[in-house]
């Protein structure tokens, strides 16, 4: 495999997402890889782009087959996974590859992949976090306490990725982090 891999991870709410898009709107030599995932479209969410909704069965059936990179229960509800074909196809047609996903699956992906670049995407602040996950407004009271919940253990984890990305706006983390697709630093020997 010739091409990149680098994974994005951070708390609930940072803007991994919309980072994301930019990237693909921006760049798109950048190949960014769609999640599975059972729960639930939201409004304007399609499916095959913004992740593939599946079913449980058909979600365990794909785990089992092997056919996942690595998956997890996100927020203690949903299954989210990284299908492993198209990551291996564009890899392997040397293109860069970006993977979004939680620290669980970054987690299991540095076990099987520990080559690709692990960057984490923080907010401002604590308090700037908790303003954009009321702002956007998704998510009632009870998933919103669960989502900070998580987002609390995912901020304590900075420091085992390899390098942080700070999301003041999105053209400036999109950049830093294409910066860091296109020229990546390389991988520190002591982990
Ligand atoms: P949301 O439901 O808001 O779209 O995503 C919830 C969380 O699931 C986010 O933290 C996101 O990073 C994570 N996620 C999305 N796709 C994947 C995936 O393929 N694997 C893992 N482990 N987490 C994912």
């Amino acid at each position: 495999m010739s091409g990149r891999l680098v994974v994005l991870a951070g708390p609930t709410a940072v803007g991994k997402g919309t980072v994301c898009r930019w990237v693909m709107e921006q760049h798109p030599e950048v190949w960014v890889s769609v999640s599975a995932t059972t729960r639930q479209p939201r409004p304007g969410e399609v499916d095959g782009s913004t992740y593939h909704f599946v079913d449980p069965e058909r979600f365990s059936a794909m785990v089992e087959e092997g056919e996942m990179l690595e998956h997890a229960v996100v927020h203690g509800v949903h299954s989210y996974g990284t299908p492993r074909g198209p990551v291996e196809e564009a890899l392997g047609s040397g293109r860069p590859a970006l993977l979004e996903i939680d620290l669980q699956g970054a987690r299991q992906v540095r076990e099987s992949m520990p080559e690709a670049l692990f960057v984490f995407l923080a907010p401002p602040s604590w308090d700037e976090l908790v303003r954009r996950l009321v702002g956007r407004g998704t998510e009632g009271p009870e998933e919103r306490e669960r989502r900070l919940e998580t987002a609390r253990t995912e901020m304590a984890a900075r420091d085992w990725f390899d390098v942080t990305v700070v999301n003041e706006t999105v053209e400036q983390a999109g950049r830093d982090l294409v910066d860091l697709i296109l020229d990546p630093p390389p991988v520190p020997a002591e982990r």
